[in-house]
């Protein structure tokens, strides 16, 4: 379904954030990056593969697994896994929770402020907090 809700987001911009991640911009990877941060929702990788595919079918699933996971390890998305088979991928990296609709599968961010953790037990010896994710699983009352 095409997506008017959005105004695009000029190809130089997208360049420009690739390359400020140091990931080198080719044609593919823009159009990835594209379908990731011209909706900003939560998309699975079948999704993103869809809209990109869209206008551009050529685009393997391989090739948009691969370039998921670079973007990943470059800090450019985060990941947010729900359950092994339901893994989204977020263009907010910044700090912040997630509401989860069991019955419709939506994903919902949550302000990182409007949430906080008590009585964190104390972390391992050696170790560092690095961050924590908390997913609300959610389901309409009956
Ligand atoms: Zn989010």
């Amino acid at each position: 379904m095409p997506d008017s809700s959005h105004a695009p987001i000029p190809r130089a911009t997208i360049s420009e954030r690739l390359r400020s991640h140091g990931i080198s911009p080719t044609h593919q990877r823009i159009e990835i990056a594209n379908a990731l941060f011209s909706r900003c929702e939560h998309q699975s990788a079948d999704q993103i593969l869809a809209t990109v595919n869209v206008h551009h079918s050529e685009t393997s699933k391989a090739t948009v697994y691969n370039t998921l996971k670079l973007f990943l390890d470059r800090g450019l998305v985060r990941e947010v896994i729900v359950d092994p088979s339901k893994v989204f991928y977020d263009p907010n990296t910044a700090p912040h929770h997630h509401f989860y609709n069991l019955v419709s599968g939506e994903l919902t961010d949550i302000p990182a402020d409007a949430l906080q953790v008590a009585g964190m037990p104390a972390l391992p010896e050696g170790m560092l907090e690095e961050s924590i994710d908390v997913i609300v699983r959610i389901r309409p009352q009956a």
